[in-house]
C-alpha cells in the first residue's frame, strides 16, 4: 500500500508543494516546528533512510541543500538545520528547520498552527526562491 507521502507526490492527498525533480519532491510539513519547516523525501518508497543506495542517499542531500538555500532565502535564519526521524511515516524524509537557535529543532515543541492561506504564502515564497536558483 503507498504511504502518506506517496500518496502526496501523486496528488492524491494536497500538500503545499516547495520543490520537486525527477526523484524528490519537497513540501510543507503540516505540523511545523518553525515557519518554512520542510519535508524533502524521495519518489522512491522506502521507509529507512539508510536503506537508499550511496547514489540515491548523495542525490537526497544535494537536492535537500537546493531546498535549504531557498528556505534560507525566503525566511532569513541561523542556519537550516537537518533531522532524519521517521518514526511516523514509514517513507524516508528528511526534515528541514530553519533555525535561530538549537531549541527550534526540539520535536518536543508545540507545533505552529497555519491557515492554509498561510501554508500557500510560505510555500510560494520558498518555491519561488528554488525557480530563481535553478
Ligand atoms: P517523523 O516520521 O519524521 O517522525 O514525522 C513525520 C512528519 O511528517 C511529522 O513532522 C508530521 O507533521 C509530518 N506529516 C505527517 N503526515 C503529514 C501529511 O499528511 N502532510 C504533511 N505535509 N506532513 C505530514
Amino acid at each position: 500500500m503507498a504511504t502518506i507521502f506517496s500518496k502526496i507526490i501523486a496528488g492524491e492527498i494536497p500538500c503545499f508543494k516547495v520543490a520537486e525533480d525527477d526523484r524528490f519532491f519537497a513540501f510543507l510539513d503540516i505540523n511545523p516546528l518553525v515557519k518554512g519547516h520542510t519535508l524533502v523525501v524521495p519518489r522512491q518508497e522506502v521507509d529507512y533512510i539508510f536503506d537508499l543506495s550511496d547514489k540515491d542517499l548523495a542525490a537526497m542531500q544535494v537536492f535537500a541543500k537546493m531546498v535549504a538555500a531557498a528556505i534560507k532565502k525566503a525566511f532569513p535564519c541561523k542556519k537550516v538545520g537537518e533531522a532524519v526521524i521517521g518514526l511516523e511515516v514509514p517513507h524516508a524524509h528528511i526534515h528541514l528547520i530553519p533555525i535561530q537557535k538549537e531549541s527550534d529543532m526540539l520535536f518536543s515543541n508545540p507545533k505552529l498552527k497555519f491557515s492554509d492561506e498561510e501554508f500557500r504564502a510560505i510555500a510560494e515564497a520558498i518555491h519561488q526562491n528554488w525557480l530563481n536558483a535553478l
